[in-house]
């Protein structure tokens, strides 16, 4: 008999692990705090765009899905800069015809639910897990709406109620040298917007992910299917630039005019936007153990949340389920044994993409602008054009090889930094960056 399974949370992660479970026979039934975000009338949530990569799109194509998704995916082939002294470089993301996926958030979870729904999937919205019973195998639930509480009893559940997530925290509290870290970075983001032009059409290259990049800070925007594009800062909590000094609407569109000249002229509502729209804080959570026997685990970013900076939380909560669905076919459906595995699998990766992740963020606000750094990137792209098999850029590896672990990533991204921090001191490099001197010396240091 196969388990009942209880999933926590119909996020992002939680959806799609339905799917998947759903279509291996198994009776799922979900419980979200939040209401149907379907239903007319109620805002899907955080209106960030996320970027869709190959983890991720490897993921949904297993459930059959991405030619759904796809629908509403925008291709962005590279980053198009906005530097200060107006020089707007483009750096590609990959070789010719790779490219990574604008989707908007709400509209994702919307199509994800309906999908598990046609599975079979029952969703329950407004409730809201509590606490979890390890002893009775039993969730306590309070409705949003009507406070009432109900227990449910479990088999197989799973916790994906996202970065703060109440099943990890019941988890943590009733277990025995149980590892937590939580790492708030000091920057916050707010989401700000670029409205579609007169005639609905794009104010900037659609097929682009814009950054701003300014030292410690950066704006970032993703295109919409509707011609508009969601903005985001990245922007310092506190100090003399920062969220707590642009306390006035004058002060905000001054700073923007002064900072991201042609950004502000885009944005006739950004006065609103930055009163209106929350200041979001950026958390990296690492735990460990990830699963208790054969009837829990943590999924998505209640087991690893990460910051946003390589555009890759939801990809490694959609491969965590890709590699759990592969488990169950390994130890047909022992549920001890796949637990053990995924966690064991999963963590070192979760580590590895936290770290990138953190990493990237001092890449994206600040090296970008630098002209070093794109001779850099150029210097990497040529080699990689000739010699494939020696060399995939760090980036590359992580956003458009699935079939590399993310820690393996992040051990060849180290290697190969250090080879390039060298190659870059050569004397003359700017002249001689495609020289065959330039080719050998790096030849010879992977060797
Ligand atoms: C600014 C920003 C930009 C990002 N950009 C990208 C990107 O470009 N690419 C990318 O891959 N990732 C990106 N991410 C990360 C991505 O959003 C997350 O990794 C992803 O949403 C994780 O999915 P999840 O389902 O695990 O969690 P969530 O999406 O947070 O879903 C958790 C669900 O659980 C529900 N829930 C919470 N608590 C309870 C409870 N107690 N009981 C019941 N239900 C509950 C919530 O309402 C929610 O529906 C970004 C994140 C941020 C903040």
């Amino acid at each position: 008999m196969k388990k009942e399974i209880t999933i926590i949370g119909a996020g992002l992660v939680g959806s799609l692990l339905s799917i998947y479970l759903a279509k291996r026979g198994y009776k799922i039934t979900m419980y979200e705090r939040r209401p149907d975000m379907r239903k007319a009338s109620i805002s899907a949530g955080k209106s960030i765009n996320l970027a869709l990569s190959d983890r991720g799109i490897k993921a949904l194509e297993e459930v059959g899905i991405m030619d759904e998704i796809k629908k509403i995916a925008i291709p962005m082939h590279g980053r198009q800069m906005h530097i200060a002294d107006g020089n707007t470089p483009y750096l590609a993301y990959g070789q010719e015809g790779q490219f990574i996926n604008s989707v908007s958030r709400g509209d994702l979870n919307k199509r994800l639910m309906d999908l598990a729904e046609a599975h079979g999937v029952t969703i329950h919205f407004n409730k809201k897990c509590n606490s979890i019973d390890w002893n009775n195998n039993s969730i306590t639930f309070e409705d949003a709406e009507t406070n009432e509480i109900s227990v449910v009893h479990f088999e197989l559940a799973f916790g994906s109620d996202g970065a703060y997530a109440a099943s990890r925290h019941t988890h943590q509290m009733q277990h025995d040298r149980f590892q937590y870290s939580q790492y708030y970075i000091d920057f916050g983001y707010k989401e700000l917007t670029i409205p579609p032009g007169e005639n609905g059409e794009f104010l900037l290259d659609k097929h682009a992910l814009h950054i701003w990049p300014r030292g410690n800070y950066m704006l970032i925007a993703l295109p919409n299917t509707d011609a508009s594009f969601t903005c985001t800062l990245f922007f310092p909590f506190e100090g003399r630039v920062s969220f707590k000094a642009l306390d006035s609407r004058e002060k905000v569109r001054e700073f923007f005019d002064k900072t991201f000249t042609d950004a502000s002229s885009l944005m006739p509502t950004l006065e609103e936007d930055f009163f209106q729209n929350p200041t979001s804080a950026l958390v990296t959570v690492k735990c460990f153990p990830w699963v208790r026997d054969d009837k829990f685990a943590l999924i998505g970013d209640a087991a690893h949340a990460i910051v946003p900076f390589f555009g890759q939380g939801m990809n490694c909560g959609f491969e965590d389920c890709s590699v759990l669905n592969s488990l169950v076919d390994k130890h047909e459906d022992n549920w001890e044994l796949i637990l053990q595995e995924y966690q064991y699998l999963r963590k070192p990766d979760a580590d590895a993409i936290a770290e990138l992740a953190l990493n990237n963020f001092i890449e994206m606000r600040d090296k970008v602008a630098d002209p070093k750094f794109l001779l850099q990137k150029k210097i990497e792209a040529r080699f990689t054009a000739k010699y494939p098999d020696k060399w995939l850029p760090a980036y590359s590896q992580v956003t458009f090889s699935p079939h590399i672990r993310y820690s393996q990533a992040l051990i060849n991204g180290s290697r190969q930094e250090a080879i390039m921090q060298q190659v870059m001191t050569l004397p003359g490099i700017e002249e001689k960056w495609d020289s065959p001197e330039v080719e050998k010396m790096i030849l010879d240091k992977l060797n």
